[in-house]
């Protein structure tokens, strides 16, 4: 699943491909056709995220909201002057073409008109999103000091903080020595604003790059990585590798419902 830098580069990329000029809004599938005539032919005004959620927003107000799951993708193509659009392939939920570039949704568990308030009981859901500005972590430092769930499964829910996935939840807790298992009560403070600080700065990191980069240099020695094409990292997708630091093997198991990924010398 989509991290949440990979929206936010999404919604930079549609800003800058579409935004200030009407956008053809279709659904070559048919599932989105009633809602993509709500906003078809208006001047799309920008595109924003909050954690996992994009939101196409609309010169006369409705806003598309999206929400890519597990399988969704957007794909881009070039607008050739007097040539035929490409052929819709497959299942395009949406498909939204501009004055020089088009882009394809394809399988999003969510794609829906809404409106403001149905936008804001959306966000009121979620937790702060770690590349918003206005993100105020305190919220999120409040449900984890009283939680006696695991902080690794609190990290992944989203109402506590919106944006992280899998990969950023590993790392993270590996990088600052928390097991995933120990209670959220039981992190302190200062180890949170620690890991908020660090979480800031790698998803800022994922934002500019496009990619997660979650291994220090000192601990990165061309190690390979877990699939081709994929980061390099301490413990995601690791289990049964020495640890990048101590050598020792890296463990996994199911934290509520996901894998979680560890070191059980360098996380206590
Ligand atoms: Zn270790």
């Amino acid at each position: 699943m989509p991290e949440g830098h990979t929206l936010h580069r999404l919604a930079r990329l549609h800003q800058r491909r579409f935004a200030g000029a009407p956008v053809a809004v279709s659904s070559p599938q048919g599932r989105f056709a009633s809602a993509a005539a709500v906003v078809d032919g208006q001047v799309l005004t920008g595109a924003s995220v909050w954690g996992k959620h994009l939101f196409h927003h609309y010169a006369d107000g409705p806003i598309v909201h999206v929400h890519l799951g597990l399988y969704g993708t957007f794909t881009e193509w070039p607008v050739t002057d007097g040539a035929a659009l490409p052929e819709a392939v497959g299942q395009v939920r949406m498909r939204m073409v501009g004055a020089e570039y088009g882009t394809d949704l394809r399988g999003p568990t969510v794609c829906e008109v809404v409106d403001e308030a149905r936008m804001s009981d959306v966000v009121a859901k979620l937790g702060p999103d770690p590349l918003r500005s206005d993100a105020d972590p305190s919220w999120a430092w409040a449900r984890i000091a009283k939680s006696r769930r695991p902080i690794g499964a609190l990290l992944m829910d989203q109402t506590v903080i919106a944006g992280v996935g899998n990969v950023y939840r590993s790392e993270l807790l590996f990088r600052h020595g928390i097991d995933p298992f120990r209670p959220g009560r039981d992190v302190s403070e200062s180890e949170f604003d620690a890991a908020w600080t660090d979480l800031v700065a790698l998803m800022k990191v994922g934002l500019r790059r496009g990619k997660i980069i979650a291994v220090r240099p000192e601990h990165d020695h061309g190690a390979p990585s877990y699939a081709p094409g994929r980061p390099r990292t301490y413990v995601y997708r690791r289990a049964g590798e020495p640890c990048r630091v101590n050598g020792g093997p890296i463990r996994t198991t199911v934290l509520e419902g996901r894998n979680v990924f560890w070191c059980p010398t360098c996380q206590t």
